[in-house]
């Protein structure tokens, strides 16, 4: 499977199955990608014991010499250090203009590698192997960032990847909780523009939990389609991306109050579409919105409701400090129906303050 991310100036290949990586040199050649420059592979200490040396081999295999750097897993490693660390390894490995960064890994690694590679000399060459199904999310749109002590992804830059290899068998190995938490952003791009894709998440929902890798890489082929088709139209966050925020206002906000860790990424904004859904109601929609994106979300093994030590005053503050609150009024993205949503401007504060207290 192939999904064209096409950014209307250039466009890159996402590529979908199981086996890619026996065959990474190939891809490597047809995209342009020379032997006479040195890679550098980044990655994390989760996954460099399954998946590196095998990566190393087949790319010295094809004529390639590599350099690899494997930073701690975890959020952490997306800072300013490590970015100097990474930089280091780059920089000793002998790493050129024509060289190419390789995220192996999830999100952390792509978002923290992506910014080495639109930083080294100005900007080299980048290729994501996505270890996560989080990652579909994060392999599309060419955000790649650090975060700073004071903001998560402040310091960044948009760079897009000459290529992305989604090999379903490094999935494989990824823990449950990862595993829905990724399902989440999956499911998330059915709920904003393809009910039918929504729906087909949860008549597959056995089938993506247990990773099946035809179900998967439909899912990952879709999630990724629709992801690409909405920033093709908004690649700069001026307007139609901001849907892709759906379930993240909330979502931000539980994180940062439970304390970065209690919930991953993906569980937290799957509280918050449960939360968008029954704050359309509260606005008038089909309160069968709810229900049916519930039963979604419950079918991926996903929360719907919040812890009860979670308080309300604390939630809405923490919203108070995203943008998008604005003098008793807040921007929320709504569901109006299974597949669309709109962005309202001027959710009153209460109404989202009885929402929260309706999620515990
Ligand atoms: P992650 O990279 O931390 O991976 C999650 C965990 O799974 C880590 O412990 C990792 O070591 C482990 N892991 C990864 N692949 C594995 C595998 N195949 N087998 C076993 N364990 C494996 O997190 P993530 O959820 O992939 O990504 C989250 C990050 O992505 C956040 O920093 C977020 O800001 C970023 N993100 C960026 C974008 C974007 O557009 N750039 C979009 C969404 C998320
Ligand atoms: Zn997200």
């Amino acid at each position: 499977r192939t999904v064209n991310v096409d950014l209307g100036d250039r466009s890159y290949p996402i590529y979908i199955g199981s086996g890619l990586l026996q065959h990474i040199g190939e891809y490597f050649k047809n995209h342009g990608i020379s032997t006479k420059s040195p890679l550098m592979i980044v990655t994390d200490d989760h996954i460099a014991p399954t998946y590196l040396s095998s990566l190393e081999s087949t790319l010295s295999a094809a004529g390639y010499e590599s350099v690899s750097k494997i930073v701690k897993a975890g959020e952490p490693s997306k800072s300013l250090t490590v970015f100097e660390d990474v930089m280091t390894t780059a920089i000793e490995g002998g790493l050129d203009r024509n060289s190419t960064v390789i995220a192996l890994g999830g999100g952390v690694v792509g978002d923290l590698a992506g910014f080495v590679a639109a930083s080294y000399m100005r900007g080299i060459k980048f290729v994501q192997v996505p270890t996560t199904i989080l990652a579909h999310d994060s392999s599309v749109g060419g955000k790649v960032a650090v975060n700073h002590p004071l903001a998560k992804n402040m310091i960044g830059a948009f760079h897009q990847p000459e290529l992305v290899l989604y090999d379903l068998d490094t999935l494989q190995t990824l823990p449950p909780r990862e595993v829905s938490a990724g399902l989440a952003e999956m499911v998330k791009h059915g709920l904003i523009r393809d009910g039918d894709f929504a729906r087909w998440c949860r008549e597959h929902s056995s089938e993506l939990v247990a990773l099946d890798p035809d179900a998967l890489g439909y899912g990952l082929e879709r999630g990724c389609s629709i992801k690409a088709d909405v920033v093709s139209q908004d690649e700069r966050e001026n307007g139609l991306r901001a849907i892709l925020n759906l379930g993240h206002t909330i979502g931000h906000a539980i994180e940062a109050v439970a304390g970065y860790g209690e919930y991953l990424h993906g569980e937290a904004i799957a509280i918050g579409m449960a939360g968008s859904a029954l704050l359309a109601g509260r606005l008038g929609r089909d309160s069968s919105i709810y229900d049916e994106t519930v039963s979604m979300l419950q079918s991926l093994k996903l929360p719907v409701t919040m812890a009860a030590h979670l308080s309300t005053d604390d939630i809405i503050k923490a919203m108070m400090h995203d943008k998008k609150f604005r003098e008793g009024h807040m921007l929320f993205i709504i569901p109006e129906s299974i597949g669309s949503v709109s962005i309202v401007k001027d959710v009153p504060v209460q109404l989202v303050r009885e929402t929260i207290d309706q999620l515990r």
